[in-house]
């Protein structure tokens, strides 16, 4: 099977990993601390990126950053990964999902107008298949209602919009370091951002909201092992072993990149003029790195192409399921009809295999098998 995604790692990789476990630390030491450094200079922020241990949990840990409690309202798009709303509902955020564009499956802007307004905390886009969010837009559009721009950049890592690095783009951003995605840590994520107050904050959650600087804290005169939790916190802290196969990885983001383009470029000339077909593209603004390849296909047909493509040996994927179509949704009263645009998405989309490692030979394979698929 030619899986639809898939981890890159090489012999360098392998020595990283390998000199991390020889050294003094397992878990937060050095290669966090250059990770984070390295994390932030690709996504352009001055300040260093806070990893964590999941995409999830940066998540999970921006939106309580945020300030998203209970009854505070985030407006999100359903064609994600649950993630990107469960993390808020969980903080008892009321989600409320923005339809997204047809030609790029990111949420649109102007749904997102309709529903903003005072008791808005955050905006959370994603950027889907890597394209970038309209965050030139939609950013000034959240803070004038006093809310904050979220950029879910699980897919995006490496992707620019008017030059400008997914990272600098949003008030607050988020990565996975998940194995398909465009750099792996095994598990693993990371929050970015140049607000002060946001990185701050970000960095207390990920460790307990534990504060050790004696001037800060409300009894410091409790003794040398005094320390004190001031917010409800958790332990996302990622180990220095795998912040170390992090920063290997990243030396490789750019060929990553380009070889992910080659691949793009590859079905795009294969499939161009197929009958039925949509292919994926991106505004002239934004410089993606591909994460995905969501072919869109007639409806009517999508189960049987998709079927026809597995038996084949091609592992394609479907992304995504509207999230309030999970049950967990459904159960609080979402409904089917609420985002028309990203039911259509989900209804005609297939994931083909989009990944560094694929070789021309294999990327010639899925485009047989497609052409066979959609006779
Ligand atoms: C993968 C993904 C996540 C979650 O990341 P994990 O590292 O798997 O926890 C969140 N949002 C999107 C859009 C994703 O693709």
């Amino acid at each position: 099977m030619i899986p639809y995604g898939r981890q890159s790692i090489d012999e360098s990789d392998v020595h990283a990993v390998v000199a991390a476990l020889r050294s003094d630390w397992l878990t937060t030491g050095p290669a966090v601390e250059a990770f984070e450094a390295a994390v932030a200079d690709l996504a352009g922020t001055a300040r260093p990126a806070v990893a964590v241990t999941s995409g999830t949990a940066a998540l999970h840990v921006a939106y309580a950053a945020a300030g998203v409690r209970s009854g505070v309202k985030v407006i999100t798009t359903p064609f994600t990964f649950a993630a990107t709303a469960s993390t808020a509902a969980l903080l008892g955020g009321r989600v409320v999902f923005a339809d997204v564009e047809e030609a790029t499956g990111n949420i649109d802007a102007d749904a997102v107008e309709a529903e903003l307004d005072e008791d808005t905390a955050v905006v959370a886009g994603v950027d889907y298949a890597g394209v970038p969010i309209d965050a030139a837009r939609l950013r000034p559009l959240a803070n004038a209602a006093g809310a904050l721009l979220l950029e879910d950049a699980a897919h995006s890592l490496g992707s620019t919009l008017d030059g400008r690095p997914v990272g600098s783009l949003a008030d607050i951003t988020t990565f996975s370091f998940f194995p398909t995605k465009n750099a792996t840590t095994a598990e693993g994520g990371a929050v970015v951002t140049d607000r002060s107050d946001l990185w701050e904050r970000s960095r207390s959650f990920r460790n307990h909201g534990l504060v050790r600087e004696p001037s800060l804290q409300r009894y410091p005169d409790e003794g040398a092992w005094h320390q004190e939790v001031h917010e409800f916190g958790l332990n996302y802290r990622l180990p220095d072993v795998l912040a170390a196969l992090g920063s290997s990885q990243l030396l490789r983001l750019q060929s990553f990149k380009d070889r992910r383009a080659a691949i793009h470029a590859r079905y795009g000339a294969a499939f161009e003029g197929l009958d039925g077909v949509v292919l994926p593209s991106a505004p002239p603004r934004a410089d993606p790195m591909w994460h995905l390849y969501p072919l869109r296909v007639p409806s009517e047909r999508r189960r049987n192409i998709f079927d026809a493509l597995r038996a084949d040996g091609i592992g394609v994927q479907v992304n995504y399921v509207p999230v309030y179509w999970h049950p967990v949704f459904e159960d609080l009263g979402y409904r089917r009809g609420m985002c028309p645009v990203a039911e259509d998405w989900y209804r005609r989309e297939i994931s083909l295999p989009m990944h560094a490692g694929l070789s021309d030979d294999e990327v010639d394979r899925v485009i047989e098998s497609v052409r066979s698929a959609l006779r």
